[in-house]
């Protein structure tokens, strides 16, 4: 599980992040939802200290870290060994072919050998109908595609908890179904997923909690069900806004 505790993130200007509290349990699937600019990617950001918050606890399993206090690398290290990040924007190595984009984690962070990570590479790509693209480079490869090696890319890690920040909103909607499909299946398979998402379909389709993140608050935290189904105002507000 992840945890968070009274976690704030103070920007000159905006307090992006005002005291949250909330956990993200394993083998779970948690989309964050909310208005644009209320928080989710600093939220996201912060799980895996990409964005550090100036106060709170992070949790991750057994490890506890105070964020008001100087951290160590080896601190660091260890929330990202069980984290990995899908950015919404294309972030493949251009100038590496796709089985490679698979194994230059594994190889240079892990130390894995070059057999292990190909191992393993061929092994998602064959899971997720791809073992053809393998010796392509990203520009080779149609938006989806790439999206989609990008999630690989980050299972190729075999990280305990996946974090993606709308993984789907560069693309048309053929190629977003072929990715959430993706998300899906992994989301069916028990791994522990954490996604900010826009697409409240989706959300309702594959999230066991729905987090809503409001103005830097949280405006719910609990199951999908009950949050599609709120009579709370402020969420069917926002519910109605998005269809
Ligand atoms: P969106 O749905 O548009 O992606 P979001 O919920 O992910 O929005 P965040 O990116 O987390 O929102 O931003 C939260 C707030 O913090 C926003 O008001 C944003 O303008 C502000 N913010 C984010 N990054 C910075 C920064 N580096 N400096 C100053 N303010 C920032
Ligand atoms: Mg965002």
């Amino acid at each position: 599980m992840i945890e968070v505790k009274e976690l704030s993130k103070h920007y000159p200007d905006k307090v992006a992040l005002d005291k949250i509290s909330l956990a993200f349990p394993a083998e779970k699937t948690t989309a964050i939802v909310g208005p644009s600019g209320s928080g989710k990617s600093t939220l996201l950001q912060a799980l895996n200290l990409l964005e550090r918050p100036d106060q709170g606890l992070l949790s991750i399993d057994d490890l506890t870290l105070d964020l008001a206090k100087p951290l160590t690398n080896n601190q660091i290290l260890k929330v990202r060994q069980k984290t990995a990040m899908v950015f919404q924007e294309k972030a493949l190595f251009t100038h590496l072919t796709v089985l490679k984009n698979l194994t230059e984690g594994p190889i240079k962070v892990q130390k894995k050998s070059k057999e292990e990570a190909e191992k393993k590479a061929f092994e998602l790509l064959e899971q997720f109908d791809m073992s053809a693209l393998s010796n392509r480079y990203p520009y080779q490869l149609s938006g989806g595609q790439q999206q989609r090696v990008a999630i690989l890319r980050a299972l190729a890690m075999q990280p305990k908890y996946l974090l993606l920040d709308e993984p789907t909103s560069a693309l048309d909607p053929e190629l977003e179904a072929q990715v959430l499909r993706v998300l899906k299946d992994l989301a069916a398979k028990d791994v522990s997923m954490i996604i900010v998402t826009h697409n409240m379909a989706f959300a309702e389709q594959v999230a066991d909690q729905i987090v809503f993140i409001d103005n830097g608050q949280v405006g719910y935290a609990g199951p999908s069900t009950a949050f599609f189904h709120s009579e709370n105002a402020r969420i069917k507000q926002f519910l109605g806004a998005m269809s």
